[in-house]
């Protein structure tokens, strides 16, 4: 009979896990055992990053959506919310008032907006890094074809976040309207990857439907894929979705994802999230101490910031908002941490 902290060790020296082991640290219900968890996590980040955190300014810029994904609060069918569009001059904005704080790293997120065409996202990426030319651009625009992903590339781009959202094909059909394929989303991961993005994928934990089974199958999907990015963030119901009676994850379950992600894979970046944030008062600074080692505050100009509503009560103000950085470096340092000024590209060793 293993005890947990015996699957901890065996995880961590052998970077492969079980779905009984699995089963066993989701299961737990032994504090100390967590923190041993946490601790070896740490570790395994600190071999590889020491006790550097990334930072990233994350523009939100579209909230327009052309998908109905059951979970998000901006899918096509919410009438209920305010649409907002950023110009190419609001973002470049945003990027310069970014890197005046020291961010070398902008996200471009967005819902799926048909208005922002290939030409339009190139021309702003390009602009942004020829204003910047030391700083990484990272998109999240959603599912595109090759051709696409390539102009974006070749534009400027260095880095694509889209979030595989559950590697079972049964359970994605439950989290998504019949358009939206799991295999064009898988897809879309593994042409990123060949053009030569560093690439993140990523799920929620607590989803409807979400079992041991089907996170057993995240992880296994996540080693076969070998991203450099992994987000994983808690699901929280949306009150205009239809999954919005739903229970949201938890903070627990997904530090303990985070560290066993990075057990088995020590140099992946890993974001403590805003979701993890807005669940969990300290939840960033528990993400960090599980083995994350990115947290990406908003960038996005403020009177947008309460309109790229994607589940309840999301937080954005605080050191949430890139502006507050000098509040993250403190609770950062509070907890043995330093953010570093730099593209904080993934290391691979
Ligand atoms: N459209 C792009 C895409 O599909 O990748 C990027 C934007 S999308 C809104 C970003 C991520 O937000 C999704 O991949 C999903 O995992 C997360 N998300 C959406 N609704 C959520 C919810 N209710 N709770 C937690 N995370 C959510």
């Amino acid at each position: 009979m293993h005890t947990v902290y015996t699957i901890i060790d065996d995880i961590a020296d052998n970077r492969r896990i079980d779905i009984t082991q699995l089963d066993t640290l989701l299961k737990n219900d032994d504090c100390e055992a967590d923190e041993y968890l946490f601790f070896k996590a740490r570790e395994a980040a600190n071999r590889v990053y020491k006790n550097k955190i990334y930072i990233r300014g994350l523009i939100e810029f579209t909230n327009h959506c052309k998908n109905n994904c059951y979970y998000c609060g901006i899918r096509r069918s919410n009438t209920c919310i305010q649409r907002y569009r950023l110009s190419k001059d609001e973002i470049i904005s945003c990027a310069d008032e970014g890197y005046r704080l020291g961010f070398r790293t902008f996200v471009l997120q967005g819902g799926e907006d048909l208005f922002y065409d290939d030409d339009k996202i190139c021309d702003i990426v390009s602009a942004i890094k020829k204003n910047h030319d030391d700083c990484a651009v990272t998109l999240s625009i959603g599912e595109k074809s090759y051709e696409s992903y390539k102009m974006y590339f070749d534009a400027g781009a260095d880095r694509y976040l889209l979030r595989h959202e559950t590697a079972d094909k049964e359970h994605y059909g439950r989290l998504h309207p019949p358009k939206l394929s799991f295999e064009n989303r898988i897809r879309c991961l593994y042409d990123l990857k060949e053009i030569g993005y560093q690439v993140g994928c990523g799920f929620m934990t607590g989803s409807p439907y979400q079992t041991t089974d089907t996170i057993y199958k995240d992880i296994k999907f996540i080693c076969e894929l070998e991203p450099h990015m992994m987000g994983i963030g808690p699901f929280i119901p949306h009150h205009d979705t239809p999954f919005a009676a739903e229970s949201a994850g938890t903070a627990i379950i997904t530090l303990r994802l985070i560290a066993v992600m990075r057990l088995l894979r020590p140099c992946m970046l890993i974001p403590a999230t805003t979701a993890l944030g807005t669940i969990d008062h300290g939840g960033r600074e528990k993400g960090i101490l599980a083995g994350a080692n990115v947290v990406m505050p908003n960038l996005s100009p403020k009177d947008v910031r309460n309109k790229y509503t994607l589940y309840d009560n999301k937080i954005y103000a605080g050191s949430e908002a890139a502006e507050h950085i000098r509040l993250l470096k403190k609770k950062f340092e509070d907890i043995g941490y330093e953010i570093e000024i730099s593209r904080g590209d993934y290391k691979d060793s």
